[in-house]
């Protein structure tokens, strides 16, 4: 029988998380779902210092949010808990004392002191920043001796003449480093606390994780990682990983990566849609698209996804494919949908608020811009716009506005609706007088909107009935009088 894919997310909650974090966690849950395998949540809080209050929570609520749901964590348990790894110390103490029967494992007293002169000399002279093995010939009854009374860690010893470190990366295919620029690195502290890469390695042993997607900023670990595996009797896990994400201006996309938090995006009014869509394109090519486009539902995209498509390449951050991602996303939803998401500003809108958003709907980017139909509701305030000023205060506008307006009303006594109304009364005028298209129809958009642009008049019309309509239009001519 093959063996379940089995992938992980392994965040530490030292933060918010942003769309590096997020990006990596859809990949891992995008190939476990495409091969019909199991998703894992492991939280990587040993590094109790940069702990940050709400940041587990956080990580929770945004994997939820996203529709990232996961098969086996801290919350939902699972067959190789527990998945806090503040909760698996006593496993890593049974593997520091396994792998110091397995390797060449020692007790290192050098102080942070000893340990920077040693880096200033090899960076003086040019070498390999590594540490120089002082502690390496300390014999075991020496080393048992001064453990009584001195500060250590553990290290573990990397013969420099040994052969080269192969990985088999799924993404850059075999990367290999020579052991002579590892140097022993150490496992664990003197108080028994594992480091990140030693605990990291073990619990992707024990939950038996069959691929590991993380970050390229992890490779130089994994070299290590992967001796501690050796060491340690385990089946390495096929690793790959993901290229870094930049910004498309050249600028370090970490500065900007505050403001990309999902929170914020959440915020700004990005649905989970458009935001999956776009992470999925950060780094992995969905291949031929000259028929779909690039838009993807998550189901699409577990459907087509594969690690053979993630580029070595770094991936460019780009604010508006994003915005444009959700605009195509924001159409699928029906305006009920949005205009329960996003209720009006002012209540007395209520009853005509779902017909107000589907007139928007297409014009959004984000949930928030939804808000903007709103400035349509209202009756246009023609003194604070010149723009209005100029429009219609030409004798040729309020001329066609006035006539429009006697025989819209017209209409509308005899019963039209008040589309038909508004269509027949500005087919009228224009025949009238003599005049179509922009020059037309821009004179009329003013005198309703009081804007240059916005939304279909003949619906809008519709939704804010005949009297505003009347009202609107009679308050157009009344200003297009006033000289000033
Ligand atoms: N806790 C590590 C991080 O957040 C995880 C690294 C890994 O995925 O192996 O960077």
């Amino acid at each position: 029988m093959a063996t379940i894919v089995r992938t992980r997310f392994a965040p530490s909650p030292t933060g918010f998380m942003h769309i590096g974090n997020a990006r990596t966690a859809l990949f891992a849950y995008l190939y476990a779902r495409h091969c019909r395998g199991r998703f894992i949540l492991r939280i990587e809080d040993t590094d109790q210092e940069r702990l940050v209050d709400g940041a587990e929570a956080a990580i929770y609520r945004d994997l939820k949010w996203l529709g990232l749901e996961w098969d086996e964590g801290p919350d939902v348990g699972g067959p190789v808990g527990p998945y806090r790894c503040s909760e698996r110390y006593h496993l890593y103490e049974d593997h520091i004392k396994r792998i110091r029967k397995n390797a060449r494992v020692y007790r290192c007293f050098c102080s942070p002191g000893q340990l920077d002169q040693d880096r200033k000399l090899l960076s003086s002279q040019n070498k390999v920043i590594k540490y120089v093995g002082r502690c390496l010939s300390i014999s075991e009854a020496d080393s048992e001796s001064r453990a009584k009374t001195d500060k250590f860690v553990w290290r573990m010893h990397v013969p420099e003449s040994g052969e080269s470190i192969a990985i088999q990366d799924k993404i850059r295919g075999e990367v290999k480093m020579t052991p002579d620029i590892i140097g022993d690195f150490i496992i664990s502290r003197s108080t028994g606390i594992p480091v990140f890469l030693f605990a990291n390695a073990v619990d992707d042993a024990v939950m038996e994780i069959t691929h590991v997607t993380r970050g390229e900023d992890h490779l130089s670990n994994t070299f290590r990682q992967v001796l501690i595996f050796r060491a340690l009797g385990y089946p390495e896990p096929v690793f790959a990983h993901l290229p870094m994400i930049g910004d498309t201006d050249g600028g370090k996309f970490s500065k900007r990566a505050g403001s990309l938090s999902i929170e914020n995006l959440k915020d700004e009014g990005f649905i989970a849609e458009g935001i999956i869509n776009y992470m999925a394109l950060l780094g992995w090519s969905p291949g031929d698209t000259s028929e779909t486009g690039e838009k993807f539902s998550k189901e699409e995209l577990v459907d087509r996804f594969d690690l053979d498509r993630v580029h070595k390449s770094r991936a460019l951050f780009d604010y508006n494919k994003l915005r444009f991602l959700n605009q195509t996303h924001l159409q699928n939803r029906s305006p009920e949908d949005l205009a329960k998401l996003v209720p009006p500003s002012n209540p007395k809108w209520s009853g005509i608020w779902k017909d107000a958003v589907a007139l928007i709907q297409h014009d959004i980017s984000t949930l928030n811009e939804i808000h903007k139909i709103e400035s349509f509701l209202e009756q246009p305030d023609f003194d604070s716009s010149p723009m209005a000023a100029d429009v219609l205060r030409t004798d040729q506008n309020r001329k066609i506005i006035s006539q429009g307006l006697v025989s819209i009303k017209e209409k509308i006594s005899s019963g039209s609706s008040i589309e038909e109304a508004l269509k027949d009364g500005i087919k009228k005028v224009g025949k009238d007088l003599s005049v179509k298209g922009k020059e037309l129809y821009f004179p009329f958009r003013m005198a309703l909107t009081g804007k240059d642009a916005g939304p279909e008049l003949n619906p809008l019309a519709k939704l804010i009935g005949s009297e505003a309509v009347v009202a609107r239009l009679e308050r157009a001519v009344e200003f297009g009088s006033q000289t000033h």
